[in-house]
């Protein structure tokens, strides 16, 4: 049973609207689209092997995406891609969807990473890193007072074509990395070895619970990350068609000046970038700046029609670019 969803993480949607208003000469662009097609792919990655996590038995609880404290006072955090926990044990999955032919040295630290065309990258190896947050969620049990599991990890490769080699002369090593396609008979396999309910199904709803409620969603502002400041951003309402600005309010939709294309959502795309990349909380003349609206009146009329929560009156009136109410337009 899923018991935390998989959504697309806050961190991708920050990077793609930032490769959405940075100008194609800005300094800091290639790095941008560089993390963004990373962390997608990664996105991607997950979504595939989620297909075989989706079957696993009605028991097992699994929990996508969490960000955990790594202590008790909250200020340092870890995370795990995928948790299931079943009666007998617990298992930390880190996916990685990279292509190439994949060589994991946990011993030096490192995974190498050869394209077809030759040339190498290293990443730290994510072996290590899968044990490492192993380590953290026994030490996170024993902070929460939550009954000790055994808990058991894999670096799961969810690219189909990756040639997967481990160099290491420990068997433990090579068994810490499967192939996607692999995951329930591994964890078949897991549950002859931890054949002992360690817990009841509603002590493990408990755990599940607790996980959820300490679980803190990275929302830190993505511009100091790259030394950004708002001024980098390119105004106005983005037209989806032809990437130019040149789009404005007409009627109940939008009109591209360049492309002539109409469209009904390319004004609140741009204020879902505000809430991202700026903030969450803006004024109507922040809101006239950054979507570039000559009519004060007809901005106004457009945001009373979204159903935004404000506070304040008159000049000093605040709208709250409430995430959630805007996605789910
Ligand atoms: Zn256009």
């Amino acid at each position: 049973m899923i018991y935390k969803e998989r959504s697309k993480p806050i961190r991708l949607m920050m990077l793609e609207a930032l490769t959405r208003r940075l100008s194609q000469n800005h300094p800091m662009r290639s790095r941008v689209e560089e993390d963004c097609a990373r962390q997608l792919a990664g996105y991607k990655g997950e979504l595939a092997a989620q297909y075989f996590i989706d079957q696993l038995p009605a028991k097992t609880l699994v929990l996508y995406d969490l960000r955990i404290p790594a202590d008790t006072q909250g200020n340092r955090f870890f995370q795990i891609d995928t948790l299931a926990l079943t009666p007998g044990y617990a298992l930390v999955m880190e996916v990685k969807n990279i292509s190439g032919q994949l060589l994991f040295e946990p011993r030096y630290d490192q995974l190498i990473r050869k394209k077809k065309d030759g040339s190498e990258e290293v990443f730290p190896d994510p072996i290590n890193q899968v044990r490492r947050q192993s380590q953290q969620l026994k030490d996170c049990f024993a902070y929460n007072k939550l009954p000790p599991l055994p808990i058991e990890n894999l670096v799961v490769v969810a690219n189909p074509y990756a040639k997967i080699t481990v160099s290491s002369s420990d068997s433990r090593d090579h068994a810490a990395v499967i192939r996607y396609t692999a995951i329930t008979s591994r964890m078949t396999e897991y549950a002859g070895q931890f054949r002992r309910n360690v817990l009841s199904q509603k002590q493990l709803e408990q755990v599940a619970a607790t996980l959820l409620q300490i679980h803190t969603p990275n929302k830190n502002p993505i511009l100091p990350v790259y030394q950004l400041l708002p001024s980098d951003l390119m105004t106005g309402v983005q037209c989806s068609a032809c990437k130019s600005f040149d789009i404005v309010k007409k009627g109940r939709g939008w009109l591209c000046h360049k492309c002539l294309v109409r469209e009904d959502s390319a004004g609140l795309l741009a204020l879902i970038d505000y809430a991202l990349l700026i903030n969450k909380k803006a004024t109507k003349k922040d809101l006239r700046e950054f979507l570039r609206f000559t009519s004060k009146s007809s901005l106004q009329k457009w945001l009373k029609s979204l159903g935004l929560q404000y506070e304040g009156h008159s000049t000093k009136l605040v709208y709250n670019l409430c995430l959630e109410l805007l996605l789910s337009k």
